[in-house]
């Protein structure tokens, strides 16, 4: 009987650890999801998974903030988006986008048969030559429409001058086509060149004589994006409060047929809000807990700034933040940002998972300004930022898909941060 007792429980604990997994693959999926368009600035991809949140916040029983009558603080920004055409014809070979090519997040527009000029970079790094380039350029502006510069035979500072000053100068004046092998890294643009920026992998570049481009890129001004925000009270009324965040933002499109789907970076993140949502909405604490899916991460830590600026409650409440991204992976255990500013909290952390050996390593990093607890750091709230590690380097490009995260460290996350947060 005891023995069966003990049978039953343990089936128990399987079943409702399963049923979380569960749960959290079914909310990365739909974030991941066609119809959410990557949550970016395209079809409002963006707009519609505040929307879910909303639902799932209800759902879960968040309240609103005091004084607020929904869980969206809306702020406007600038972005370039790429709604329509998206093709790059190199002699007959039609180049696939996100695989063979990818624009750069602030290309500008083309429709045209590139009539085009090959640079070599040692030309483009020697200042008179440059000068007399861009000189003789303004007087061959009529014919020539496009340059192709080959960068993969420069490294270190001479690259990053190239892709920095040189390249954003040139799509300025012309449309540039760069052939590079480095991986594709995709973000979002909010200064839109001139010109069309093209990124092709050399594979593709060989024998070329026509460059088709047909590229329609769209500067939308004042996009309206939405902080999603909601609160579990404390036991006891109080001031104090934690807050947890994650943003769930990501890339949009790249044309009508490509997506970014973000499932690590940060569909993953945003499932672990709401199980942390879900646990504390039945076991309140002595704080109030204040949950925010946060949107713009991807254009610049857009919405946290926003928020910061125009907070729901007073930043000197804040006991303690919590963000969270890239929640996919664990493999190789989990980096805590900001961990060398708060050493003491960063033991709690240690300690809790040396007991239970949740992941295999906490790693400790000093502060940066990768993602959405920068701004409240930089505002003295004590604030930690938490990603996982693991062989899954997919990272802002097409391949960050649900089936491609493993989710095997999730549950020993979430047992993990829910003993630090019952511990502050
Ligand atoms: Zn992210």
């Amino acid at each position: 009987m005891r023995k069966y007792s003990i049978f039953l429980c343990f089936l128990f604990i399987i079943n409702a650890v399963s049923a979380q997994l569960e749960e959290a693959r079914r909310i990365t999926q739909t974030l991941c999801s066609k119809e959410l368009h990557g949550r970016g600035y395209v079809n409002h991809g963006d707009s519609i998974a505040a929307r879910f949140l909303e639902k799932e916040y209800s759902k879960i029983g968040l309240n609103y903030i005091k004084g607020h009558d929904s869980y969206f603080q809306s702020f406007a920004h600038n972005v370039v988006t790429f709604p329509g055409e998206m093709s790059v014809i190199l002699n007959n070979d039609t180049l696939i986008p996100g695989v063979d090519f990818m624009v750069d997040p602030n290309s500008g527009s083309s429709n045209e048969i590139w009539n085009y000029i090959s640079l070599r970079t040692d030309e483009l790094f020697d200042q008179q030559l440059k000068e007399r380039f861009l000189d003789s350029k303004r007087k061959i502006t009529e014919n020539v429409t496009g340059c192709v510069i080959d960068i993969r035979n420069i490294k270190g500072d001479s690259l990053k001058k190239m892709r920095l000053e040189i390249i954003p100068l040139l799509a300025q004046q012309l449309n540039v086509l760069v052939i590079s092998d480095e991986k594709f890294t995709y973000s979002v643009g909010n200064e839109p060149y001139s010109y069309s920026l093209i990124y092709v992998k050399g594979y593709k570049f060989i024998g070329v004589s026509t460059i088709k481009t047909q590229i329609q890129a769209r500067f939308k001004e004042n996009y309206l994006s939405t902080n999603v925000i909601g609160t579990i009270p404390a036991i006891k009324k109080t001031k104090k409060t934690i807050v947890l965040t994650a943003h769930y933002d990501h890339l949009g499109k790249m044309g009508k047929n490509t997506y970014f789907p973000g499932a690590n970076d940060n569909a993953s993140g945003v499932a672990m809000l709401l199980e942390l949502a879900r646990y504390y909405a039945k076991n309140t604490v002595k704080y109030n807990l204040v949950f925010i899916a946060f949107a713009g991460e991807e254009a610049g830590l857009l919405g946290s700034g926003y928020f910061v600026q125009y907070p729901w409650l007073k930043l000197e409440d804040i006991e303690f933040l919590v963000n969270v991204d890239i929640m996919g992976s664990g493999e190789e255990g989990i980096t805590v940002v900001n961990a060398t500013k708060h050493s003491e909290k960063y033991q709690q952390l240690i300690d809790i998972n040396s007991k239970e050996n949740y992941v295999p390593i906490v790693k400790s990093r000093g502060p940066a300004a990768n993602s959405d607890h920068y701004w409240f750091s930089e505002r003295g709230v004590p604030a930690f930022f938490i990603y996982t590690m693991g062989p899954n380097k997919n990272y802002h490009d097409i391949y960050d898909t649900y089936e491609n995260i493993s989710f095997s460290k999730f549950i020993p996350i979430s047992e993990l941060l829910k003993k630090f947060i019952n511990g502050l």
